[in-house]
């Protein structure tokens, strides 16, 4: 389960939108080399601040 980010409902599943308020969902990131917190409008593959791989953190 998922927290709108937006509008603080939750969302179920592996909805990319917000069934409450239509946004495309924001996924945070905590990168586990540069320790920065980050946001993104969709998976990112690799910490935009240091290019550390987040594939190994997904789940
Ligand atoms: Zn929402
Ligand atoms: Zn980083």
């Amino acid at each position: 389960m998922v927290i709108c980010p937006y509008c603080q409902k939750e969302i179920a599943g592996e909805l990319d939108t917000c069934p409450h308020c239509g946004v495309t969902m924001i996924y945070f990131y905590q990168c586990h080399r540069c320790h920065q917190e980050i946001a993104a409008t969709g998976i990112l593959k690799f910490c935009p601040l240091c290019d550390a791989n987040f594939s190994d953190q997904m789940n």
